[in-house]
């Protein structure tokens, strides 16, 4: 499933081809995304100029002179630039045509993407507007941590999954940082200490950086915007990895379901 570093890494991936160019046509053969998409949307981007292009937790916002338009990958969303056309496979449902040649092009075999275009300012649209801060900005420390967890009752990994404490982190993510700060998922999070919390604030940084550095990670779907694989799976630590020897010390890695999702760690280095 994208998550924060898949998409910066395909905003970084779009960016040297979208940026200062136009979109001439938007071409959509199934509407059927997480919200249908709309003639609405089609009309509004046609001869826009792409301005932007940036990210809020994992959200892609597409800049343009008349509006923004807001995507985001679902579970199993990609985006690929595409150098000339090509047929369509079964799961490619939408292809923005640029001036310059290039076409950008939306797979999901889930389709739980969404395209939507705001024309207002994209930060107050309600999937944004309560988002938490940005993992790895400055905001996003272990003050804030410790302070947002004093009442959360829920695990730590339920917290860091909920977008309003921090932004753009899912299941892979989470389950990797904790096992970096040496924390249990199933830590209460009001338990966590202010050394904990400073800890796994690093952790998750470091995490998401080396994710970004790696090309994001492929799991099912996720493909990066040139259509290469991402290929940082064969470095995660603890994710998906239930029964195979802890990285670190031996001890086979665990599962266990938290809030409907699994969970992963090692019993010895994470308490
Ligand atoms: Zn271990």
């Amino acid at each position: 499933m994208p998550e924060l570093p898949e998409v910066e890494t395909t905003r970084r991936g779009l960016a040297p081809r979208l940026m200062g160019t136009r979109i001439t046509g938007v071409r959509v053969r199934e509407p059927r995304l997480r919200w249908p998409v709309t003639p609405e949307l089609a009309e509004a981007l046609t001869g826009t100029r792409v301005l932007r292009l940036e990210r809020r937790g994992k959200y892609l916002l597409v800049g343009c002179d008349r509006g923004t338009l807001i995507v985001h990958l679902g579970m199993s969303g990609s985006l690929r630039l595409l150098q000339e056309e090509a047929p369509p496979t079964a799961h490619e449902h939408v292809d923005f045509t640029l001036e310059n040649g290039w076409i950008v092009r939306l797979r999901d075999p889930r389709r739980f993407s969404a395209l939507l275009w705001e024309p207002k300012e994209p930060s107050r649209h309600p999937l944004l507007a309560r988002l938490g801060p940005e993992p790895l900005d400055r905001a996003f420390n272990a003050d804030w941590l410790y302070r947002q967890t004093r009442r959360r009752r829920a695990s730590i990994k339920q917290a860091l999954m909920d977008g309003r404490l921090v932004a753009g982190i899912g299941n892979i993510y989470a389950n990797e940082a904790l096992f970096h700060a040496g924390i249990r998922p199933s830590t209460p999070a009001k338990r966590l200490s202010r050394v904990r919390c400073a800890r796994l604030a690093v952790a998750i940084k470091k995490t998401l950086q080396l994710a970004i550095r790696a090309g994001g990670s492929s799991l099912r779907d996720y493909v990066g915007s040139n259509g290469e694989l991402g290929y940082f799976q064969s470095k995660l630590w603890v994710y998906n990895r239930a029964g195979m020897p802890c990285r670190a010390c031996g001890t086979p890695i665990r599962e266990r379901r938290l809030g409907q999702r699994s969970s992963f760690y090692c019993p010895l280095c994470q308490c």
